[in-house]
């Protein structure tokens, strides 16, 4: 462990079914089993799979929501200052023909247009995007759920207070949603470090080489572990000494990885050895982020 310290590890991919749940659930639970402090975070808002590993005793549950600004059009005089204020473009507003209204999917909720319209044109309502649950599995375990309402434009709100929710422990693991978009962006960029999981495939090194791209522009500094390993070819092999990035693990493709993972086993428990390797893991990644 680092002294006095924290560490905040996103476990990431660019696509899904490459095995980012599998790494960060038998991660968790190795270094919990090691009785180090850790707390997990499922950050894949939109389908969150993690409880499905792993749970415990349930010791809150608090509803995601967002305010919206309702716009009175019998007060509104048209003046279109909310609209001037409006940095997201959420408001349309069509002053001939005396029409105003807010796009909910579009507002941020910053607030700005109740302040900007001094004819109390607006009030504001709730709307429900989400829920985050916390789960005690032992004194120095806890598990984290963004579960997103479906249908909500963004899960983004739902993921910054998950993330937000957690408490000073040594270390925290944040289960990314798949892809590169907005979502991925508001885990990682919370992270000290990102572990990119993919397969030795074209498709897994095509995402890889994506997810790379957009994590060299946000200045995070990653490594990669291969799964499946032994599927495939090597060009992800040599795409990682090409550009000098860590290969932290390989997981090698196995029917037996594939039974234990799709029963909603752990592999460390089932496979002991896998526990040595999954501390091995953070060992490394702790050095990297020392550098
Ligand atoms: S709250 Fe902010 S984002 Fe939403 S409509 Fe008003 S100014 Fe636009
Ligand atoms: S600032 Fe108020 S009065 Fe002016 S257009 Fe917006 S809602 Fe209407």
């Amino acid at each position: 462990m680092i002294e006095n310290s924290t560490i905040k590890i996103a476990v990431a991919s660019g696509k899904g079914g490459t095995g980012k749940t599998l790494v960060s659930t038998n991660l968790f639970w190795a270094v919990q089993n090691a009785g180090i402090p850790i707390t997990l975070v499922d950050c894949d808002a939109e389908e969150p799979n993690v409880a499905e590993f792993i749970s415990g005793e349930i010791l809150n549950n608090y509803p995601v929501s967002q305010k919206i600004p309702v716009i009175d059009t019998d007060t509104c005089v048209f003046c279109g200052k909310c609209f001037n204020y409006c940095n997201y473009n959420a408001i349309v507003y069509l002053p001939a023909n005396h029409f105003i209204q807010v796009v909910e999917d579009l507002c941020h909720d910053c607030g700005a247009c109740t302040v900007a319209c001094k004819f109390g044109a607006i009030t504001e309502k709730e709307k429900h995007l989400g829920t985050v649950q916390s789960m005690c599995m032992n004194s120095h375990a806890e598990l984290i759920e963004a579960r997103a309402d479906v249908g909500i434009y963004s899960p983004v709100p739902v993921i910054k207070r998950a993330i937000n929710s957690v408490n000073d422990q040594y270390l925290s693991i944040f289960d990314s949603p798949p892809g590169i978009s907005c979502p991925f962006i508001a885990t990682v960029e919370n992270a000290d470090f990102v572990v990119l999981v993919t397969e030795p495939t074209p498709f897994g090194l095509n995402d890889l080489k994506l997810s790379a791209e957009t994590l060299q522009q946000l200045k995070k500094p990653f490594g990669v572990i291969v799964n499946r390993a032994g599927l495939g070819n090597r060009e992800v092999y040599d795409w990682l000494i090409a550009n000098k990035v860590p290969l932290l693990m390989e997981i090698p493709f196995d029917r037996e990885i594939a039974r234990i993972y799709s029963e909603g086993h752990l592999l460390v428990e089932e496979k002991p050895a896998y526990q040595l390797q999954f501390i091995e893991l953070l060992k490394t990644i702790e050095k990297l982020v020392k550098r």
